[in-house]
C-alpha cells in the first residue's frame, strides 16, 4: 500500500561529473517510524538527504511525498507540504532569545498580517505557543536566555522547537548528535522519540547505538547504493554491513 509511505525514491540517481555518487537508491520511509541512513564515509548519506530536500538537483530517478511527485519542487515549497529539515544551527538567532526564536518561527508560520498580532489575545496565544514549544523540547527555563549563550545540545533543541513550530508532518535530522556530549545526546534521544509520536523522521546519523536505539528501518548505503535495509537486529547481522564498517 503506497499510503504507507510518506516518501518514496525511485531510482535516486546523482552524478558529479561523471562521478555517481548516489545510484538508483529505491528508498521507502513509512509514516510514524523512524528511519535512519548509515554507511561508511562517502556511501552518499549526505548527498541522499540534499536529493530528497532538493537542495541539490537529481541527475536522475523521482521523489514522491505524500504520493505527489516532488522530484521538480523547489525547496520553500517542500517545507510547505510538510517536510523540513532540522538541525541547522544557523536557522536560530543568536541575539533573539529562545522564547523570541520560536514566536518568530510561528509567525513566520503563521504569516498573517500586522494588523493580527497587533490584537494583545493574538499575541498572548502566540507566546503561549511559544512556550509550549519551549517546554516540549525541555528548554524552557532558558525562554529569556539569548540563543547564542545556550550549549550546543540545548541550542540544537532550541533549533528544533521552532522545526515544531512549522508543524511538519516530517522531520529530516541531519546528524543530529554530531558534536554532542554523552548527556545531552541522552536528551536528544528522549527529544526525538517524544517528537516521533505524531511524525515522520528520517535521520543521516553517524552515532550506532543512538541508531539502534532509535530507528525502526535503517538503510545502510554504500559506495552510493543501498547494501542492506531492516531493524537493527537484522542489520547488525548482515556480513556485508558487518565488512562494510569493519572494512573502514
Ligand atoms: P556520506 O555523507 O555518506 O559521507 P557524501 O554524500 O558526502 O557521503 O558523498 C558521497 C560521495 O560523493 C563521496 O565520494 C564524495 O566525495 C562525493 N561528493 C559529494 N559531494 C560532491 C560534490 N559536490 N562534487 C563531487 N563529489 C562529491
Amino acid at each position: 500500500m503506497g499510503d504507507d509511505f510518506i516518501v518514496e525514491t525511485k531510482n535516486l540517481t546523482k552524478e558529479f561529473k561523471g562521478f555517481v555518487a548516489v545510484s538508483d537508491v529505491n528508498l521507502k520511509v513509512r509514516r510514524h517510524t523512524i528511519h535512519a541512513l548509515i554507511g561508511p564515509n562517502g556511501a552518499g548519506k549526505t548527498t541522499c538527504f540534499n536529493l530528497i530536500t532538493k537542495f541539490l538537483p537529481l541527475s536522475r530517478g523521482t521523489i514522491t511525498l505524500n504520493g505527489r511527485d516532488i522530484t521538480n519542487t523547489a525547496p520553500a515549497d517542500i517545507a510547505r507540504l510538510g517536510m523540513v529539515r532540522s538541525f541547522q544551527i544557523s536557522a536560530v538567532f543568536g541575539h533573539l532569545t529562545a522564547l523570541e526564536n520560536v514566536r518568530v518561527a510561528l509567525q513566520r508560520k503563521l504569516g498573517t498580517s500586522f494588523q493580527f498580532w497587533k490584537s494583545d489575545k493574538s499575541l498572548a496565544e502566540l507566546n503561549d505557543r511559544a512556550e509550549e514549544l519551549l517546554v516540549d523540547v525541555g528548554v524552557q527555563e532558558y525562554r529569556d536566555i539569548p540563543a547564542g549563550e545556550l550549549s550546543y545540545g540545548r541550542k540544537r533543541a532550541l533549533e528544533i522547537a521552532t522545526t515544531l513550530a512549522l508543524d511538519p508532518e516530517m522531520l529530516l535530522l541531519d546528524e543530529p548528535m554530531a558534536g554532542m556530549g554523552t548527556e545531552d545526546v541522552a536528551r536528544t534521544a528522549e527529544l526525538i522519540k517524544r517528537v516521533s509520536k505524531d511524525r515522520t523522521i528520517l535521520m543521516v546519523e553517524h552515532n550506532l547505538s543512538v541508531v539502534a536505539d532509535l530507528s525502526d528501518t535503517i538503510t545502510v548505503l554504500k559506495l552510493g547504493k543501498v547494501l542492506a535495509e531492516g531493524p537493527y537486529s537484522e542489520i547488525s547481522q548482515n556480513p556485508e554491513v558487518i565488512e562494510a564498517y569493519m572494512g573502514h
